[in-house]
């Protein structure tokens, strides 16, 4: 049975959270499934404006001029949408990753992209610093936790523009202060629901500026004059999204859920740096506390290693195509204990080897 789940996603969450899910998959109002109500009906706007809410509130931004929305389209879409709403003339990107490489690529099909920093020449093990930001750019874009390489941006730079930031894979994981951020977006799939939606927060004083005309679906002001319902929501995935924003604060918030995982996190990479059999990808200042990637210094071992990992009931660890070796996800819903198993089958591989 494959119990500890570290899997990039999608998704890993609370089996609370699954548990209310199915339920709500099969009577969610008066025998009625979550999904063939009308999400028009009072019972899923409450959901929508509850989701909403949460993820305000856990952020600390309520009050402060930012609208959440879960739109659908992945974070992919996210690439363009926000080059749609904001690119006028040039934006400033940090390149860190597929993913940077992704949103910056498709912001170059409507204008100029400047790359402020890269760390591609070096396959992105880490996250450069001491760049400059122009305040001619519109924006600076960068992406918060690179989920192939392993890597997280540990500080932001004060930027004397717009900062959105593509948080998919670390979203509701740690504090920081949020408000330096203009727009984030991340999709939901690691650590708040299943794929299908992708939630939005945005500062709308920074929308409107733009003198291309926006397709409807693809500009953020009418998302947020509909409520987040200009077209059929994504219903369960929103709904499942809720279940764990609540989950979430229940436990303490994101405080409470950074102490884990800064644990787990410990745990990990200090057993790839003691081990002599491993090594870690990522710089080590850069290191993600939600992926950790790692490789065996010994490829002879790997069979063994695999064999005694999926004994273990660990699923998930492999890594990256682009990487390789193994990658620990270590999403909010993974348990300290869970790390805890994977690091003694690591410590009986050396003392087998
Ligand atoms: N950005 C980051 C950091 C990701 O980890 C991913 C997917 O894993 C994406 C963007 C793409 O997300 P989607 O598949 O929702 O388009």
């Amino acid at each position: 049975m494959k119990k500890h789940n570290f899997s990039a996603g999608p998704c890993v969450l609370p089996k609370s959270v699954m548990q209310k899910a199915s339920e709500a998959l099969l009577d969610f109002d008066q025998g009625l499934s979550l999904i063939e109500i009308s999400h028009r009906s009072k019972p899923f706007v409450d959901v929508m404006e509850n989701a909403r809410a949460l993820a305000l509130e856990l952020l600390g931004l309520e009050g402060k001029g930012y609208k959440a929305l879960f739109l659908q389209g992945g974070a992919s879409t996210q690439f363009l949408m926000v080059a749609l709403n904001l690119l006028e003339k040039r934006a400033g990107y940090l390149n860190t990753g597929t993913w940077s490489d992704k949103a910056i690529k498709e912001a170059k099909i409507y204008d100029d992209i400047y790359e402020v920093a890269s760390s591609k020449s070096a396959n992105f093990n880490y996250i450069p610093k001491g760049y400059d930001i122009s305040e001619d750019y519109d924006y600076f874009h960068c992406t918060s936790n690179n989920t192939i390489f392993g890597t997280q941006m540990k500080r932001f730079p004060e930027s004397p523009i717009p900062m959105v930031c593509d948080m998919s894979s670390d979203i509701f994981s740690r504090q920081l202060d949020f408000t330096q951020f203009d727009l984030i977006y991340a999709g939901a799939q690691k650590n708040m629901g299943p794929a299908g939606t992708t939630l939005v927060i945005v500062k709308e004083d920074i929308l409107g500026k733009v003198s291309r005309k926006i397709p409807s679906m693809m500009d953020y002001k009418v998302h947020i004059g509909k409520g987040s319902m200009f077209n059929t929501p994504p219903v369960f995935a929103v709904y499942v999204s809720m279940l764990t924003m609540q989950w979430l604060k229940d436990l303490g918030g994101i405080k409470a859920i950074e102490e884990e995982n800064e644990k787990k996190a410990r745990l990990i990479y200090s057993e790839i740096d003691l081990n002599p059999l491993f090594k870690g990808y990522s710089v080590k200042e850069d290191r993600s506390n939600m992926n950790a990637t790692f490789t065996l210094e010994n490829e002879n071992l790997k069979e063994t290693f695999d064999a005694m990992w999926k004994e273990a009931g660990i699923n998930g660890l492999n890594g990256h195509r682009s990487v390789g070796g193994y990658r620990a996800s270590m999403y909010n819903a993974l348990s300290l204990d869970s790390v805890k198993v994977l690091v003694e089958v690591m410590s009986d591989l050396e003392s087998k080897a």
